[in-house]
């Protein structure tokens, strides 16, 4: 029986719905990133080396941290809401059940080809649903852990790995789901959408774009340095929230480079390419169209290549143009850009011109500052002084705005996700005469004139 058959049979017969179903498939989920780490960090490895505590702390670290927030919540979040009551209900019971969806879809794009299909889909398990997961293609050997051996440990009749391509992921979205979880680029994003409105199917889409990271004149200039270094350059820059370039003054452009040359160097040595600590392009595809960024501007840092190690070296771009390639696609590698502007008015303006970002990043030492960029823009996510880091709160709703997205998830946002709030009114059957006053034959009287 095709996957959507069987999960459908499973979801109509209310497997799913028991909160001890759910923290068994949980736990199972559990014990799935406690026994597989090894193979998790070897899969990783193997497509794109990713290294090892890279890959802990975002395939496996923040997985875990999701499980916990479900499995200690996850019988308040279940409870019905009560709520207000008008006065013909005072008696009876309003409440919002949180219903779940039924069978779900989620796509997963190959950059965190584990933490992307296993962090919805804990949410998908905690609000009851049942869920198919399709991985990227492109992670040949995450996809196949996934394929053979994250189902042994799941409910089989309510949750499926399906492995495909374009065309075969196109036929699968023919099939009628009751949400769609989509992480992926923009315009993915929109056939996603586009499949889904044949069935007015609900959907979540994590998409990307570019994240502005504006830098003041009055910052630390080593701590900077350090704090966007390493978000640009963990998983060699192929990260949906990694900063993509910096909007900061010529003076500060110029104090910038040297502190930036001395973290890239701290973190990954004299010679990068030698260091364990940095991953390498997943394709010969992303290689080409990263290395073919590097024309943009004049590299001020880095700018070595490998093509049959598919390497980048960690790589800063000066003097680049808005009109230039680099600026006209998400960098999604290891080449930090950086754009000059005269002042924090101009960055604002600057940021404001172009797609809503998927994160705003802004360094100051004045706090005012920061809130003026955070007051004064609109983004998925903000986060002031720091990269990425963001991500590390499951209190933080995680999602984009405008062209970086729709929806939001982490901790409880993907419980809320993935559950229908149904709102609820259960009578009493007596008091009937009460009621007269609302059926025909209607009178001045009734309307209390
Ligand atoms: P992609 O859109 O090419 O692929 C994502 C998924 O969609 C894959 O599973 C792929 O098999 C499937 N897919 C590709 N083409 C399809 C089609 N025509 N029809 C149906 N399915 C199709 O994206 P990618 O290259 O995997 O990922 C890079 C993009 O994802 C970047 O833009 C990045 O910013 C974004 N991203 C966003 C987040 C987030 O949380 N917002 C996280 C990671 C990546």
């Amino acid at each position: 029986m095709p996957p959507s058959l069987r999960l459908r049979a499973a979801w109509l017969s209310g497997r799913t719905r028991p909160l001890e179903h759910r923290m068994a498939q949980l736990e199972a989920l559990g014990r799935f990133l406690e026994e597989k780490k090894q193979d998790i960090l070897e899969a990783t490895a193997s497509d794109m080396r990713k290294p090892p505590f890279e890959a802990e702390f975002s395939e496996i670290l923040l997985c875990k941290n999701e499980l916990n927030e479900a499995l200690n919540n996850l019988p308040r979040w279940m409870k019905d809401k009560h709520v207000d009551k008008n006065l013909a209900t005072q008696l009876d019971s309003a409440f919002i059940r949180k219903d779940p969806y039924g069978v779900v879809l989620i796509i997963g794009s190959w950059n965190y080809p584990i933490y992307l299909l296993l962090a919805p889909l804990i949410g998908a398990i905690a609000a009851g649903n049942c869920a198919i997961i399709k991985p990227s293609e492109l992670t040949k050997n995450s996809e196949k852990l996934m394929e053979e051996v994250l189902p042994k440990y799941l409910d089989k009749d309510c949750f499926a790995v399906v492995t495909a391509g374009v065309e075969e992921t196109t036929r699968l979205l023919e099939n009628k789901f009751d949400y769609i979880f989509f992480t992926g680029s923009p315009s993915v994003g929109r056939i996603i959408m586009t499949a889904a409105a044949k069935h007015l199917t609900p959907v979540t889409l994590e998409l990307g774009g570019k994240n502005p990271c504006y830098v003041s004149d009055t910052c630390d200039v080593q701590n900077v340095a350090r704090r966007v270094a390493w978000g640009r350059f963990f998983n060699a820059g192929q990260t949906c929230i990694a900063p993509d370039y910096i909007l900061c003054s010529v003076e500060m452009q110029e104090k910038l480079m040297p502190a930036l040359r001395e973290a890239i160097t701290e973190f990954y040595g004299p010679e990068p390419r030698n260091s364990p600590d940095f991953a390498r392009i997943v394709g010969d595809e992303q290689f080409k169209r990263v290395q073919a960024l590097l024309s943009s501007g004049r590299v001020a840092i880095g700018g070595q290549t490998d093509e049959k190690e598919r390497y980048i070296a960690p790589t800063v771009l000066v003097d680049v143009k808005p009109s230039d390639p680099a600026m006209q696609q998400e960098v999604f590698g290891p080449i930090l850009l950086v754009i000059t502007v005269a002042n924090v008015d101009e960055a604002i303006d600057f940021i404001n011109s172009r797609e809503r970002p998927l994160v705003v990043y802004a360094f100051s030492s004045d706090s005012k500052e920061v809130n003026q960029v955070l007051e004064r823009t609109s983004s998925g996510g903000f986060c002031g002084n720091d990269t990425l880091m963001h991500v590390t709160l499951t209190s933080l709703p995680f999602g984009g705005v405008g062209s970086s997205g729709l929806g939001m998830y982490h901790g409880h946002f993907t419980f809320d996700t993935f559950t229908h709030h149904r709102g609820c009114l259960q009578r009493g059957t007596g008091l009937e005469p009460i009621n007269t006053l609302r059926y025909p034959p209607y009178s001045a009287h009734k309307m209390g004139l």
